[in-house]
Parts: structure tokens; C-alpha cells; sequence
């Protein structure tokens, strides 16, 4: 297969009133950066790349560097484009833009090459486990930066109990905005909310040093949450080993690392027990299976990290179907040993209307797309109404 046009598309919408925080920032509007790859047969492939970060420089790295050596590519499989594209980028590239436009590229590549074949991308990577992914909601932000205990916490226990009504039954919360006393007073809510036996999780996007993230971590341990995601900086491993070994709560983290390279590191640091490569952002489909090899050789677990539009879930769901247990057992247990897929809750156009079908929750489960490729179809009209920027370059041979 050949590409001989290359598109890519800067989505942008407010989200006004329903503006939320985390630990780390506010968070007024949705953003995407979808790429369209066209083959010279006509087969079309979508892609994203990035998360949390601004569109725009994703956008400049394939526009500007890595375009022109995809159509000019005589074979585009996506082994072969990852390693040219990582190859020649390394000097500047390694982790970052560079590698948030591989994993758009590498995703839009992989739908294409199952759209060819009319077989689904999880078929391709190896097969499927299972047809449908428990889901876990991810919810539980700030709605702002200070705290009235009165109405922060009826507004939060409200908004869980909202989550439990729609069939969730694992649900993860934010933590890490707030001094620990008042974050512990917020985990209490959420689990009187919710009563014992629902599946809690936390996540502080990095909000602590080690020793106020223990603090923090004995606080959930106390009320039975199941792990602990991103208590420390990506780049403080110590940190993350000080915490892991202090704590008995599942250590998680990854969604700012990439590459197999950062997460060599990251695993050989003994810095986790779940790892969490966030596929638009790691290096693609490609990477993301490398990933998981090195995990599967440390017993970890791999949950991986999903934000973004429809695009980002469901090249998510297709690598979950693809995940073997870890490790096997006769019964898979959903979180224990069986992947689970991140289903975020805040409001995105970009996630729920961008797909021409819907992402539904059924008894806790979202299917995973059985159709060719990605399994899904982008609505254009969606795409034009967000559209803010973006592309078209095409081979000077077509
Ligand atoms: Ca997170």
C-alpha cells in the first residue's frame, strides 16, 4: 500500500459552564488532531495523536516534517513507516510531538491496512480476547480551582451516584488539586456515594512528592480503592519506587511516557504494578504492542490510558480486545487480571458525536467495533463544525 494524501484537521470546541480542573490545569475547551491518510487505491484510514497538549505542534510535525516522507514511502505498512519515521526523527524527536504525530500516523496506517483486508485491527494485532471491555468512568473533577466543603462534596457525591445510575461499576476519581486532608474528605464522599462494594480509583495527574503522595495513598487504601495512577512526576522513578514500596494500593501510571524506550526505563525503575501507554501518544498500534511485550515479561498489567475523540477509543478498544490476561487465569476478573477500558465521562463533543455510531454502555461493557480497520466511520459534518485548522498535502506523483 501507497498514501498519496495526507490530511490533518485541528478540532477545537469550548466547553463553557461545564470548564473543569485537575490537579494540573483548567480545562475550558476539547481539543483533537485527527490525520486522514488516503492510499492510491482510495482506502481511507483515521488517526490521532496527542492528548492533553495543544493540537497545533502535532499538527506542524506531520505537515512540516513527516508528511513528505510517508507519501514518498514505496510501501506505507505501518512496521515499516514506524521505523522510518522514529528512525529519521531521532536526533529531535524521541518523545513529545514528534511521537504523538507517529502514533496518529501509525493508527490512521492500521486502519487502512485492516479496511484492505476487511478484517478489524484487533484481528490483525493478534486476534480477539473478548468482544467487549469493561469500562471504567473517569469522572470526579474539579468543577473549580478552591473547595466549600458543603457544596463541593454534595456536588461530587451527586455527580458519582449519576455514573453508578448509567451502569458503571468502577469509576476513577481526581485527586490532587486540593491539601490531602480535604482530597481524603472528598474520597470519603465518593465512597459513602457509592457504598463498599463499588470499584474506586484515583488518579492525582502528578500532583505530589512522594511522601505527601503516600499520605495520600494510605488515604485510599483505607477506603479500599484499587490503584493509585500517577501520584508523582513521570520523571521522578525514584519517587514512584519510594511510593510503590510504601504503599500497598497498585501504583499506575505511563500516559506520559513513550516509546518502549521510556517504558524500559519506567518498568526496569520499579516505578509501577499497571502500566498505562495512551496509544495516541506512545508511538500508535505498532508501539503500543511492544509496550505490552515488555510489560508481560515484568507481570504487569497494561490499562491503557484514553482521552480524546471517538477516533482515540476506538483505536483503544481494538488494542484491549488484543490484550491477553495478565496474567491467565481460568476466569478472567475484569481490573485483576483482564484489561479494562478507560471511559471518560466529562463532556467531549469530539468523542460523542464525531463517529456516525455511538460508544454505549451495556451492563458496564463497551463493544469493541467489529467492522474493517478501526470499526468506526467519522461524520464529516462533525469534523467541518470543530474544524479550526489543518491540512492537505498530497504526493506530487498523484
Ligand atoms: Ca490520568
Amino acid at each position: 500500500m501507497k498514501i498519496e494524501r495526507v490530511e490533518t484537521f485541528v478540532l477545537r470546541t469550548p466547553l463553557g459552564a461545564d470548564t473543569f480542573y485537575s490537579s494540573q490545569a483548567q480545562f475550558p475547551e476539547r481539543t483533537s488532531l485527527l490525520v486522514r491518510l488516503t492510499t492510491t487505491d482510495g482506502v481511507v484510514g483515521w488517526g490521532e495523536g496527542g492528548q492533553y497538549g495543544p493540537p497545533e505542534p502535532v499538527q506542524s510535525c506531520i505537515d512540516d516534517v513527516l508528511a513528505g516522507r510517508l507519501v514518498a514511502a514505496p510501501d506505507a505498512s505501518p512496521g515499516v513507516i514506524w521505523d522510518l519515521l522514529y528512525s529519521t526523527t531521532r536526533d529531535y524527536g524521541q518523545k513529545g510531538p514528534y511521537i504523538e504525530a507517529i502514533s496518529a500516523i501509525d493508527i490512521a496506517l492500521w486502519d487502512i491496512m485492516g479496511k484492505t483486508l476487511n478484517t478489524s485491527v484487533s484481528t490483525l494485532i493478534g486476534g480477539r480476547f473478548r468482544k467487549s471491555v469493561k469500562a471504567y468512568g473517569t469522572g470526579g473533577y474539579y468543577s473549580s480551582a478552591g473547595f466549600v466543603p458543603g457544596r463541593d462534596l454534595d456536588e461530587l457525591s451527586d455527580t458519582v451516584s449519576g455514573y453508578a445510575a448509567d451502569g458503571f461499576g468502577m469509576l476513577k476519581i481526581k485527586v490532587g488539586l486540593l491539601d490531602v486532608r480535604d482530597d481524603a474528605r472528598r474520597v470519603i464522599a465518593v465512597r459513602e456515594a457509592l457504598g463498599d462494594d463499588f470499584t474506586l480509583l484515583a488518579d492525582a495527574n502528578h500532583a505530589y512528592n512522594s511522601s505527601s503522595a503516600i499520605a495520600m495513598g494510605r488515604v485510599l487504601e483505607d477506603h479500599g480503592f484499587q490503584f493509585f495512577e500517577e501520584p508523582v512526576p513521570p520523571e521522578d522513578r525514584q519517587g514512584y519506587a519510594r511510593v510503590r514500596s510504601r504503599l500497598d494500593i497498585p501504583i499506575a501510571g505511563g500516559e506520559a511516557e513513550y516509546t518502549r524506550y521510556g517504558f524500559r526505563d519506567f518498568i526496569a525503575g520499579g516505578c509501577v504494578d499497571i502500566i498505562q501507554p495512551d496509544i495516541c501518544v506512545c508511538g500508535g498500534i505498532s508501539e503500543v504492542q511492544r509496550i505490552v511485550a515488555l510489560a508481560s515479561t515484568h507481570n504487569l498489567r497494561t490499562i491503557p490510558h484514553v482521552w480524546g475523540s471517538g477516533i482515540a477509543l476506538a483505536a483503544a478498544l481494538q488494542v484491549c480486545a488484543a490484550l491477553p490476561l495478565a496474567p491467565y487465569t481460568h476466569v478472567p476478573r475484569p481490573l485483576q487480571n483482564e484489561p479494562v477500558v478507560e471511559f471518560d465521562r466529562t463532556r467531549n463533543p469530539l468523542r460523542d458525536d464525531l463517529l456516525t455510531s455511538e460508544f454505549e454502555l451495556v451492563d458496564g461493557y463497551v463493544r469493541v467495533p467489529a467492522g474493517a480497520g478501526l470499526g468506526v466511520d467519522v461524520d464529516p459534518a462533525v469534523v467541518e463544525r470543530y474544524r479550526v485548522g489543518g491540512s492537505d498535502i498530497r504526493s506530487t506523483a498523484a
